[in-house]
């Protein structure tokens, strides 16, 4: 697998503040890579070191191959961006903001550049208000013109930094689509959230900062893998217990968790014993459960909270 982004012991320091304190990214060419992290862990930052907005402190970064900063004019007419705030002229539409942007771009006659804007417009959403003064847009609508703008060059990578804030459910869901349409084209998408379930519905893989440091970086896939048990809903947990002894791992409302990875052949002996089953699932941890469990192991591997200024 090719790698997109790269980074070795990426480190910003502000003063005696961390902020990214030495994460070794892995992004390779054709994931969704979901940037998990809370408010203030460093997100943002890294986002920043990637595109060469930030200087790290220390570390270094590749970004298609290509070491960054030193190679970003090679390397930033093939990525895609769009961080935190993206800046438009207000006075002018949203289209010819795009223009504007566009006219930095590949070129091509004027019906190209025109079909071109056209057609970014629709993807995100705002063909019927392309020719509105962006002044009046919403902040959600500014967001996907943001995205429109980043899609403007056809990037082999997107490189987006809380891509669905400030949109509605709605608009989280348009993006999402689009998202994952320029996914199935072959565009590799890195994006920065706060929110676990948007990141498990849309990546593929999926890197989690706590306090500035990379606490997990995986497939999902391998993340949220079953657990080798079986998830048995039954009215009556405690006849699990009676029939299956010794397997039954937990009892709760309406359900038991049995050892086991073979669903027909729980049932089958729940059956064979008078058990009623409701339901049979094979038991997976969620992603948050998942990244729960890492970061409270961060928390025990490093400081105190307060600390981490003075590591
Ligand atoms: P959010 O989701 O709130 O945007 P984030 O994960 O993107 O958070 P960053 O914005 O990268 O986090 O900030 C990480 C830490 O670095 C924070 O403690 C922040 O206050 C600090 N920080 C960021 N930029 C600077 C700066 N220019 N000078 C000093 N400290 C900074």
């Amino acid at each position: 697998m090719t790698t997109v982004i790269g980074t070795q012991g990426l480190t910003k320091r502000y003063g005696q503040l961390r902020a990214v304190d030495g994460i070794d990214l892995d992004v390779r060419a054709g994931d969704v890579y979901g940037f998990l992290g809370a408010n203030g862990s460093g997100k943002t930052t890294t986002v920043r070191m990637l595109l060469g907005l930030v200087l790290p402190t220390s570390g270094s970064v590749q970004l298609l191959g290509e070491p960054m900063p030193r190679a970003a004019r090679r390397v930033l007419p093939r990525v895609g961006a769009l961080i935190e705030g993206p800046a438009h002229y207000g006075h002018l539409s949203g289209r010819a903001n795009l223009a504007l942007l566009d006219a930095a771009g590949p070129g091509g006659s004027r019906r190209t550049r025109t079909a071109r804007v056209d057609t970014v417009l629709e993807q995100v959403g705002l063909a019927g208000v392309g020719r509105r003064p962006v002044k009046a847009y919403s902040l959600g609508m500014r967001q996907r013109l943001g995205l429109g703008a980043a899609l403007l060059r056809r990037p082999e990578l997107l490189v987006l930094d809380e891509p669905t804030n400030g949109l509605d459910p709605q608009g989280i869901h348009e993006i999402r689509d689009l998202l994952l349409d320029l996914h199935r084209g072959g565009t590799t998408v890195f994006l920065s959230s706060h929110l676990l379930a948007e990141v498990e519905q849309l990546c593929t893989r999926v890197g989690v900062l706590d306090r500035g440091r990379l606490v997990l970086q995986d497939q999902l896939a391998t993340l949220t893998a079953p657990t080798g048990a079986t998830i048995v809903e039954t009215p009556d947990p405690e006849r699990v217990r009676a029939a299956l002894d010794g397997r039954v791992l937990r009892v709760g409302a309406g359900r038991a968790v049995v050892r086991g990875d073979d669903p027909a052949e729980v049932n089958a002996a729940l059956v064979g014993a008078g058990v009623p089953v409701t339901g049979l699932a094979l038991e997976r941890p969620t992603l948050e459960e998942v990244v729960l469990a890492a970061a409270s192991t961060s928390a025990d591997r490093v400081d105190a909270p307060g600390e981490r200024s003075r590591r």
